[in-house]
C-alpha cells in the first residue's frame, strides 16, 4: 500500500493483527515489555542518521498495543513507555510483506483517523514488514517525517537493510534463549543423573539385608585403607566376626527368624564401630569391621566389648546367640591379603577353642 492505494478496511486490518498463530510468533520473540538494548537502538539511530528523519523505530504489533523494541526521536511519554494503543499505521504493514509507504497521510481520509496522526503529528511514514522465515509479519522497522515526504528507493532500500539486520538480531536472540533452555534442560538431566549413579553405586556397595557394607566395599575400603597406612605409616587392624552355631539357630527357629538376628548382630556391630570404621557383612553370618589407626591392643578391646555385648544383648531375636572375633594388626611391610589372611586364622582358633570369644593372631 501507498499513499496512492485505496486504505485497506478496518476489518481486513484487524484480521491480520489479531491472527493468533502471528500474535504467537511476536510473543515468542521474547521482545515484549523487555528494556531498551544498544542492539536494536544502534539500527534506529542509524536509520535516523541515513535518511535524516526526526524519528525511526522498530514496532512488534501485539494484541492490544504496539510495543516498540526501539524508539528514537520521540518525545515522552511514548519515549519511556515504547508502546501505543489503538489504530497505527504499524497495523497495514501486516496486510503485506511489501514496504509500506505514505508520503502525505493527511491525503489519504481513511489513515486522518489514526489518532498518532494528531497525537504526534507524523504526515509521513514508511514501514518495512519484519518477516519471520514462517512468513509472519511481526511489525515494522519504521521512519517517519512530521511533515510530507516523498520517500526515495534509497529510503526504502535502508530501511530494507535495517529491517533485515532487525530481523536477525531477533532470531539470534530467540536461538540463544532455546540454547539456553536447552542447556538449563540437560544440566538437569545430568543432575538426575548423578543423583541416579550416587544412588546405584550406593546400592552395589550396601548389603541388603543388614545395610552394612557388603564384601565388594569392605574389599575396596580395605585396600583404601591399606594405602593410607602405606603413605602415613598409622595403625590399621581388622576384626573378623562370625555367628556361632548359626546353622542351628536357623534350624530352630526359622530362616525368617535367623535373617533377623543378622540384623540384629549388625546393629550391635555397626554402633559399636566409631563413626570412621567400615562394618561389613562379607559373608552369610560373617561381619568384618576394618579400624582404622587402631593398634592391637585397642583393637582387642572393640573385639571384647563387640563380643559380651553380643552375648548380653536382650535385643536379640533368640537367646543364647554368640559370636567369635578373629584380630589381626597390620605388620610392617605386609599386605592387605596377608593381614586379612591371619584374622581368618585367628577367627578358626577362636572356634576351635570353644567360640563366644576373641582371639588375636600373633604378631
Ligand atoms: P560356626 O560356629 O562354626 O560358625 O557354625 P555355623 O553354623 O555358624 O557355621 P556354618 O558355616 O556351618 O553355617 C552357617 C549358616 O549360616 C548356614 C547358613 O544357612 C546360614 N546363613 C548364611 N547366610 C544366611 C542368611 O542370609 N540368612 C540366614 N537366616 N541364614 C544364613
Ligand atoms: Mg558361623
Ligand atoms: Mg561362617
Amino acid at each position: 500500500m501507498s499513499t496512492s492505494d485505496p486504505v485497506p478496511s478496518d476489518d481486513a486490518v484487524d484480521a491480520a493483527r489479531l491472527d493468533p498463530a502471528r500474535l504467537q510468533a511476536v510473543r515468542d520473540t521474547g521482545l515484549l515489555d523487555t528494556p531498551p538494548e544498544e542492539s536494536f537502538d544502534r539500527l534506529t539511530r542509524l536509520a535516523t542518521m541515513l535518511l535524516e528523519v526526526p524519528a525511526t523505530f522498530v514496532s512488534l504489533v501485539d494484541a492490544e498495543r504496539d510495543f516498540y523494541k526501539s524508539a528514537v526521536g520521540f518525545d515522552e511519554p511514548l519515549a519511556s513507555e515504547r508502546e501505543l494503543k489503538g489504530r497505527t499505521f504499524c497495523h497495514f504493514a501486516l496486510l503485506s510483506p511489501r514496504p509500506l509507504l505514505l508520503d502525505d497521510v493527511l491525503a489519504l481520509p481513511g489513515l486522518a483517523a489514526v489518532p498518532n496522526v494528531r497525537t504526534l503529528g507524523v504526515r509521513a511514514y514508511a514501514g518495512v514488514p519484519l518477516v519471520t522465515p514462517d512468513g509472519q509479519i511481526l511489525g515494522s522497522f519504521c521512519a517517519v517525517d512530521m511533515q510530507p515526504r516523498q520517500w526515495t528507493e534509497r529510503d526504502v532500500a535502508v530501511l530494507t537493510e535495517l529491517a533485515h539486520a532487525t530481523l536477525r538480531e531477533i532470531t539470534l536472540r530467540q536461538a540463544l534463549v532455546r540454547l539456553a533452555e536447552a542447556n538449563r534442560l540437560r544440566a538437569e538431566e545430568m543432575h538426575k543423573l548423578g543423583v541416579l549413579n550416587e544412588r546405584l553405586s550406593e546400592l552395589a556397595h550396601t548389603d541388603a539385608l543388614t545395610a552394612l557394607y557388603n564384601r565388594r566395599a569392605y574389599d575396596q575400603e580395605l585396600a583404601r585403607e591399606w594405602r593410607r597406612v602405606q603413605r602415613n605409616g598409622a595403625a590399621l587392624s581388622v576384626l573378623l566376626i562370625d555367628a556361632d552355631h548359626f546353622k542351628s539357630i536357623n534350624d530352630q527357629h526359622g530362616h525368617a527368624v535367623g535373617d533377623r538376628v543378622l540384623q540384629a548382630l549388625a546393629a550391635l556391630i555397626q554402633r559399636s564401630a566409631r563413626e570412621i570404621d567400615v562394618a561389613a557383612r562379607i559373608g552369610g553370618e560373617e561381619f568384618a569391621v576394618l579400624l582404622s589407626d587402631t593398634g592391637a591392643t585397642s583393637a582387642l578391646n572393640v573385639a571384647e566389648r563387640i563380643r559380651s555385648q553380643i552375648a548380653q544383648s536382650d535385643t536379640m531375636p533368640v537367646t543364647g546367640v554368640t559370636v567369635s572375633i578373629g584380630v589381626a594388626t597390620l605388620a610392617a611391610e605386609e599386605s592387605a591379603a596377608s593381614l586379612q589372611h591371619r584374622a581368618d586364622q585367628a577367627l578358626y582358633m577362636a572356634k576351635s577353642q570353644g567360640r563366644n570369644r576373641v582371639v588375636s593372631a600373633p604378631g
